[in-house]
């Protein structure tokens, strides 16, 4: 099963999928992946490094997806294929769906095209799940601002409205593709986030 996460910046996706991990340890679970995007392996990681780059922010915002979808390939390729193919199961920090509302609605490329780009990078690859953790941005970088002062930074070279567009186009998506996507309320407590999220997952096994 492939589960990914997903939200705009500082809705504690990283964090909720720790404590998840920490949950599958205990329980004495451990046929599972946990990677993130872009990066899960050095070719990724190494794009990675390029597309955050602080001395790049020139980078054309075609360039910057098709890195995007570059890194997601050798991801693909090299980490979540053999992992499903082996019947793990592999969570996800970031997927397609960042790609869409990030480069397609943010930087304003088109989702569809976005979308498109991707079916090549994935060969339609999809999650069987995916948890959107939804977080008025304003509050999510807030959050940031609070706890990681070293991507405030970064965070700060987009305008408010860039991370607006983005919020908007992840409701979007989460009611176009509603069966996949389930929504989280983010803006709660931590560990109220981690509570429904769990139950989200524990529902889907039982299903
Ligand atoms: O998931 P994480 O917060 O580590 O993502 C790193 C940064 O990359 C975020 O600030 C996010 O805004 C940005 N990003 C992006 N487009 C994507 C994926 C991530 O701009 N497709
Ligand atoms: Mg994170």
């Amino acid at each position: 099963m492939f589960i990914t996460f997903e939200g705009t910046d500082g809705s504690g996706k990283t964090s909720v999928i720790k404590a998840i991990v920490k949950e599958l340890e205990k329980n004495g679970k451990t046929e599972y992946v946990l990677t993130r995007e872009p990066g899960g392996n050095r070719i990724s990681e190494a794009i990675r490094n390029v597309i955050l780059d602080e001395r790049f922010v020139e980078m054309d915002e075609r360039t910057e997806a098709l890195l995007y979808a570059a890194a997601r390939r050798q991801h693909i390729v090299e980490t979540i294929n053999p992992a499903l193919s082996a019947g793990k199961l592999v969570l996800c920090d970031r997927f397609v769906d960042s790609s869409i509302v990030y480069q397609g609605a943010g930087r304003s490329i088109g989702t569809d095209r976005i979308a498109e780009m991707n079916r090549f990078a994935t060969d339609g690859l999809t999650p069987d799940l995916t948890i959107f953790l939804d977080i008025e941005p304003e509050l999510g970088l807030e959050r940031i601002r609070r706890n990681r002062q070293d991507e405030v930074n970064r965070l700060d070279h987009e305008k408010m409205s860039f991370y607006r567009t983005v919020h908007d186009a992840y409701l979007e998506l989460a009611t176009k593709d509603s069966k996949r996507i389930v929504e989280v309320d983010a803006s709660q407590p931590l560990e109220a986030v981690i509570f429904e999220v769990r139950e989200i997952l524990k529902k889907r096994a039982s299903e």
